[in-house]
């Protein structure tokens, strides 16, 4: 069993303050694998002037030097690839394959941001591109400061490279805290960061719960901003602690995004964008396509090919290649989607699978993968996000009526379209109400494009050079034309 009752400070692990032990768990062997501290305010005390002291040397660097460290940082968890698959898969319980792609997004992510952090070298003092008359403008794009990022547990090192990445790029210091429910896979950014000599204090990692670090971090007016990934209630709490001396706040949080298959579409494409939209990470992915809206002239087609995939679908130890579904996170994420499964009951919706069509494991957290069809656009399940393995559908008549449905929404994260014509799905997506949309394609997050999304999804983006500009001051300096 390992013990993390340590915190990255100042670039050495040293005792946490925290008195409270919390339990890691393997979700699918139901067993305990890490004690974990609940950490302390002391600790974010002193995590934010440890992090506040090397923000002056830190910032003065040239991006050439901030990118080659962030280029270790990729080479660090490339090293450790394989180990770092299988921490993702004992302690989230996704598949080996869907970890794999955790671990490469993240070194992508961190060489992308290497990349711009060069770039910044040559744009620092660039001119204006509005010209006015008699003024010379130049602009410089300075760090925001000491940053406080919290990510959630879904994807552990991709969520971390997405803020850590432009945050170290753009010259800030950083107090990261990763989730209480899968934190082993982040301890190696720490590790890493000793190994490459990352300057003392520029990278912080303290580990807890909300109550023990997170509450403590938003709240500290030593931190010039917090990046938040996580769930709606805790965003909202975050930026009211933000609101104390206006300090700058970046949001991703939940969605309910919608997939639309329409008339012309090819029905084994859509089955497998439909198939990977929502099962993937058993459904724990903030853009999971969860609400289907397919064209009544395909709709019987289209169930029949998802109930051959999902009878298809392998549930068992995620440390097994074979294995296509793992267990949820924990048992509160599988009581949470029960308690959804439970009102689907209250509701009279109509299962097209759910687990009285299949075996489920009776070790690990497993929710059977489940179809509602008809679903009302009035129902809960429609319109609230489940976080797990559910997928509610419905007809539609025309596109407008889907466009409607579709945009008919608290969230606006992400949506996806499957068409026979690439000028239709084109055309759709100008009318969706959606940060990310993909049409006729995987749901793809690469670095270099925007993510993020509006209404109760969150604000600001990540990635691509928005995610840049989310750690960055601009500071405009005008003088007389010369
Ligand atoms: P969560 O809100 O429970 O926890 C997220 C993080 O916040 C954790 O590190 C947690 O310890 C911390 N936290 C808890 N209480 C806090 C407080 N009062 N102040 C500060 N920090 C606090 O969310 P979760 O269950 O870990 O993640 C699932 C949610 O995250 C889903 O709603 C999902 O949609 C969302 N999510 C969004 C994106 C995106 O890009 N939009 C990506 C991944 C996950």
């Amino acid at each position: 069993m390992r013990d993390i009752c340590q915190q990255f400070i100042d670039g050495h692990w040293r005792s946490s303050y925290g008195g409270r032990c919390l339990d890691v768990i393997d979700p699918y062997r139901e067993t305990v694998i890490a004690k974990l501290t609940a950490g302390d305010a002391r600790d974010v005390d002193a995590s934010v002037r440890a992090a506040r002291q090397a923000l002056p040397a830190w910032r003065r660097l040239s991006g050439e030097t901030r990118g080659h460290y962030l280029e270790g940082l990729a080479d660090g968890l490339a090293d450790q690839h394989t180990a770092l698959c299988q921490t993702i898969s004992l302690n989230g319980g996704k598949p080996l394959a869907e970890s794999q792609l955790d671990v490469d997004d993240a070194i992508a992510c961190y060489r992308y941001y290497a990349n711009l952090a060069r770039q910044l070298d040559a744009r620092q003092g660039e001119p204006s591109a509005q010209s006015i008359a008699g003024v010379e403008v130049r602009r410089y794009f300075d760090p925001v400061g000491v940053v406080g990022l919290i990510t959630p547990w879904n994807f552990p090192l991709v969520t971390a490279a997405w803020k850590i990445a432009p945050a170290l790029a753009a010259g800030c210091t950083v107090v990261f805290k990763p989730s209480e429910v899968v934190p082993i896979p982040e301890q190696a950014i720490a590790d890493i960061a000793q190994t490459i000599d990352l300057p003392p204090g520029v990278l912080n990692l303290i580990n807890g719960d909300g109550p023990g670090i997170g509450e403590a971090l938003t709240q500290h007016t030593g931190v010039d901003k917090i990046s938040f990934t996580g769930s709606n209630p805790t965003g909202e709490s975050v930026m009211r602690a933000a609101a104390t001396g206006v300090r700058n706040v970046s949001l991703e949080l939940g969605g309910k995004s919608p997939i639309i298959v329409t008339e012309d579409a090819d029905i084994a494409q859509a089955a497998y964008l439909v198939m990977n939209g929502i099962f993937a990470n058993a459904g724990q992915i903030c853009s999971a396509t969860s609400r289907l809206l397919v064209h009544q002239a395909l709709a019987e087609d289209l169930y029949a090919a998802l109930n051959q995939h999902i009878d298809a679908l392998v549930m068992g130890d995620p440390l097994d290649e074979a294995t296509t579904l793992g267990p949820l996170v924990s048992d509160k994420q599988r009581d949470a989607v029960s308690r959804y499964l439970a009102f689907a009951k209250d509701e009279g919706l109509i299962p097209v699978r759910e687990a009285s069509h299949r075996k489920v494991p009776r070790q690990g957290f497993f929710v059977a993968p489940t179809v509602f069809r008809d679903v009302p656009v009035e129902s809960r399940l429609w319109k609230e996000e489940i976080f797990g393995p559910v997928l509610c559908a419905r007809q539609f008549a025309s596109d407008d009526e889907a466009i409607a449905i579709a945009n008919d929404s608290d969230f606006g994260l992400a949506a996806s379209i499957v068409s026979g014509s690439h000028e239709k799905a084109a055309d759709i997506a100008r009318q969706l109400s959606a940060g990310s949309i993909w049409t006729n394609m995987d749901q793809l997050a690469p670095p270099q494009a925007a993510w993020g999304g509006g209404k109760k999804s969150g604000i600001g983006r990540e990635l691509g050079p928005e995610g840049l500009s989310a750690y960055q001051e601009l500071k405009q300096v005008m003088a007389p034309s010369r």
